[in-house]
């Protein structure tokens, strides 16, 4: 498996922005969910009846991560409760992200619960990115959002996007890196149409895209150069700063569209590959039980020896499903592994894959992923290993510090 191409990460936001909606329209881009209808109203398409998409809807929600191909990369998209404070359950699935998205309404901006999950994540030090969703509802406005995650969350947060259009008229988004405008087509905003930047929208978009640069410059001792002396500065080195900063936790890019109106969400999914962290690019450490308060470092390598832990449980009806992120080595079906917790050994008869409201069954899977087991006897946050009392990774309250990046 190239790890470079997987990414863990989950959506937070406070209730009500919109992160359902997203999720499925997610979903749908990468191919997963075929048709979509708001079943609160509102949608289009009623090839579906209702039972169908209730079962349909249901499952994209309940299903504790599920996978998604995004321009050949893997993302693994996980469910993470955003309401509660500080949890075990919390502490688990922010402890399963490499990163995440934190979805913010156009309107409401920086709510009470956005503080709470931006709190989370500071704490689990989990990189994120940010999207003002609901850009077509009456008293949108995307630059005092941005405003407020700077002032509330304490971030160092940018527009990446400037808005064509407002409220009801959102018409699509100015890309400031590419210097392009993006609107979407079809039915269900399936294709996106690249054109230029429409002409009273050019001067605002230079300027946006220098304070873009300014604050990138920042972290880049030669894009600051480059700046000072006016040269020209390429998209890819803005991706790679861009990466860099938010990678170490220091930087949050803003993005904007309508999940609702299928506007602007691919670029969202191009951003998670672009700048969120895969497997090997963050820190995993688990206790080491021979010796009290000794840390191990667990590497995404799949000839080490196996740590995975189960950091969910549920149980529907597809059976007992134990949803489990591998840190270190490779888990195959069939293979027997130790609970660290009681110490009994586990047979893992069956490995699937979650696509949403579909089981993929899989042979096997290797550390920086997340798959789920079938059928076996443990509680959720268990570590298992391939040797006895070799790692625990429950109980970890500290956060592990990102790779710094040269
Ligand atoms: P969650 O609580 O964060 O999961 O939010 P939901 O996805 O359930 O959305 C809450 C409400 O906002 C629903 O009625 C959605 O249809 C609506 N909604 C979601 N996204 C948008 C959007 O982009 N624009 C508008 N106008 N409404 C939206």
């Amino acid at each position: 498996m190239n790890l470079a191409k997987v990414r863990n990460i989950g959506i937070s936001a406070h209730i009500d922005s919109g992160k359902t909606t997203l999720s499925e329209r997610i979903l749908f881009y990468a191919g997963r969910i075929h048709k979509i209808e708001d079943v609160r109203g509102g949608g289009d398409g009623a090839t579906m009846d209702h039972m169908e998409l209730e079962k349909e809807r249901g499952i994209t929600i309940t299903s504790a991560a599920t996978s998604l191909e995004w321009n050949g990369n893997k993302i693994n998209l996980i469910d993470t409760p955003g309401h509660v404070d500080f949890t075990v359950e919390v502490e688990r699935s922010l402890r399963v992200l490499d990163g995440a998205i934190l979805v913010l309404c156009s309107v409401g901006g920086v709510q009470s619960q956005s503080m709470t999950v931006d709190r989370q994540m500071k704490r689990y030090n989990v990189p994120r990115l940010a999207f003002i969703n609901k850009m077509d509802r009456t008293g949108s406005n995307p630059f005092s959002v941005v405003d407020q995650v700077r002032k509330k969350l304490g971030a160092d947060a940018v527009l990446f996007q400037l808005p064509i259009g407002k409220e009801d008229n959102f018409k699509g988004v100015v890309d400031l890196v590419a210097m392009k405008a993006y609107y979407n087509e079809g039915d269900n905003g399936e294709t996106i149409r690249v054109e230029e930047i429409p002409a009273d929208l050019k001067e605002q978009a230079e300027e946006y895209r220098h304070a873009m640069l300014e604050a990138l410059s920042m972290y880049d001792d030669s894009m600051m150069e480059k700046m000072l002396g006016e040269e020209e500065i390429t998209a890819e080195q803005i991706h790679k700063t861009t990466r860099h900063a938010v990678i170490n936790c220091a930087f949050t890019p803003v993005f904007m569209g309508s999940a609702f109106k299928n506007k602007s969400v691919q670029p969202l999914l191009d951003a998670v590959n672009l700048y969120l962290p895969s497997p090997n690019e963050v820190t995993n450490s688990g206790n080491d039980p021979k010796e009290e308060g000794k840390r191990m470092k667990l590497q995404p390598d799949p000839t080490k020896p196996l740590v995975a832990m189960g950091f969910k449980i549920t149980d529907d009806e597809y059976g007992q499903l134990t949803y489990t992120r591998i840190y270190q080595g490779k888990v195959e079906k069939g293979g027997t592994y130790y609970n660290q917790r009681s110490g009994k050994k586990e047979r893992f008869s069956r490995l699937v894959r979650m696509h949403s409201n579909k089981r993929e069954e899989i042979d096997a899977a290797e550390a920086g992923d997340i798959i789920a087991v079938m059928g076996i006897d443990c509680a959720s946050g268990d570590t298992y290993c391939s040797e006895p009392n070799y790692c625990s990774l429950e109980n970890i309250f500290v956060a592990d510090p990102v790779i710094k990046m040269s």
